[in-house]
């Protein structure tokens, strides 16, 4: 196990240079769709769509890899979050995203991975309960983490910044 950072910014998933992965909040068909899914896959371009025809569909919790394409970064993982009251447990489920995309990041050797709020958009999972669930996850999957050093929230707004940065900080195994 390593020391991991965990950390909140505001700003765009598809504009992270800095990080080896991001994460597309996906549609079981890896479409570009709009939202974080459009904005990655504008930025990426037609390739990543291509590539992606051969990973879909995926289930809620699962986690795939594909490459950048046109992204300044490594890899994109693409997480299929709960609709909010339909795939249930949804919170085991949004659990599953943030774990398996962490881990499968850390299989490939990477050192870096920005999330944003998977399933608080379309899918309607209420933000504070999203952030909650995804601070114990990424908790819960530090111990077996090797690669991986750096973890990033990326937030659209501050108010959804000041709501995941306060559940950073009540979750103390990431203090
Ligand atoms: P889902 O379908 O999983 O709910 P969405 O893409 O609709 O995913 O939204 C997930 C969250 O990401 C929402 O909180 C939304 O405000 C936010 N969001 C939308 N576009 C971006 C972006 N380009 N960068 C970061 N966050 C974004």
């Amino acid at each position: 196990m390593t020391a991991v950072k965990v950390e909140c910014v505001k700003g765009n998933i598809a504009a992270q240079q800095d990080m080896d992965v991001i994460v597309n909040a996906a549609n079981a068909e890896l479409l570009p769709g709009s939202g974080v899914a459009g904005a990655i896959h504008s930025a990426a371009g037609p390739g990543l769509a291509e590539e992606c025809g051969a990973l879909a569909p995926i289930r809620p919790g699962q986690a795939v890899i594909s490459s950048a394409h046109n992204l300044p970064n490594q890899y994109v993982i693409h997480c299929l979050g709960p609709v909010y009251g339909v795939d249930e447990p949804s919170d085991r489920l949004l659990a599953d995203c943030f774990r398996n995309a962490l881990l499968l990041a850390d299989r490939h050797g990477q050192a870096s991975i920005a999330f944003p709020a998977i399933s608080t958009g379309v899918f309607g999972y209420p933000l504070q309960d999203a952030a909650v669930v995804a601070m114990k996850a990424v908790a819960g999957t530090l111990a077996d983490l090797n690669s991986v050093r750096l973890v990033r929230f990326v937030l659209f707004s501050d108010q959804d910044l000041s709501v995941f940065d306060k559940a950073l900080k009540l979750e103390s195994r990431l203090s």
